[in-house]
């Protein structure tokens, strides 16, 4: 099967990993993702892979932990990376092999961020995580995925959430909404969508980067994605 995309950027959520649980991560659900990473690697697609901490520590709260925002959003950045080493042992535990770039540096555990090196490992099959989001407070990692994608040159980023794509209004709450399979950037905007938070958004409308909005949480639904089945919702210029 011939897949879609040649190089992506998933984007995954830290909450994702939590499956069942109310903190940290589920290793069901690591395994299950790392599968599916595997499955399009087979595909010949490059993968590079941004994670996000929520699972583990947001810092943007500030008045609720009393710890200030810069400085929380640094234990944010650092929660990427335990989970960015978390999934690159699921995927070298089925053969997967990877390299874990942090923004951050921790040269006894991740190499640093270097974006000609991302590509090269791309282009030899390795599968590259980033850690560490952008490496700067206030931004958050749908940021870190939206730039990442970008300066790697990838065709589409790939958002993997809970949720099967975007929807005229909130499913849970409105029996009513329905969902899209294509939309526009200025679509989103209009309607007040909530795709990604505007920094990241706003980087993808300018360089006519495609987001896919897709349930990562249904196995083979990254493959489908990646073969070009209509599976979540395209948003595109
Ligand atoms: N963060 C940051 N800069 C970045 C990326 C992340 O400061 O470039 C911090 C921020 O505090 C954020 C936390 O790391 O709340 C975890 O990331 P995020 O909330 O994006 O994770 P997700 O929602 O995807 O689990």
């Amino acid at each position: 099967m011939l897949p879609k995309y040649k190089r992506i950027l998933l984007k995954l959520s830290g909450e994702s990993l939590m499956g069942d649980k109310s903190f940290g991560f589920d290793t069901r659900v690591l395994s299950q993702y790392a599968q599916d990473i595997k499955s399009i690697t087979e595909l010949g697609v490059q993968v590079a892979v941004v994670i996000g901490g929520g699972n583990i520590y947001r810092g943007m709260n500030e008045a609720e932990t009393g710890i200030e925002r810069a400085h929380g959003d640094y234990m944010g950045m650092l929660a990427t990376v335990i989970n960015g080493m978390a999934l690159q042992a699921a995927l070298e535990k089925i053969g997967v092999y990877t390299r874990l770039q942090s923004a951050i540096k921790m040269e006894q555990i991740a190499e640093p961020y270097i974006r000609r090196r991302s590509i090269r490992h791309l282009e030899k099959g390795r599968v590259v995580i980033f850690g560490a989001g952008t490496g700067n407070p206030y931004f958050t990692t749908d940021t870190a995925g939206s730039l990442r994608a970008i300066e790697i040159k990838a065709d589409v980023i790939m958002k993997g959430t809970r949720v099967d794509g975007i929807y005229t209004a909130d499913p849970e709450k409105d029996p009513t909404a329905t969902k899209y399979g294509i939309i526009t950037y200025q679509e989103c905007i209009t309607q007040k969508l909530n795709v990604m938070d505007m920094t990241a958004f706003t980087l993808c409308m300018e360089n006519s980067l495609p987001i896919v909005v897709f349930d990562m949480n249904k196995p083979g639904n990254l493959r489908r994605v990646a073969t070009g089945e209509k599976v979540g919702t395209l948003v595109r210029g």
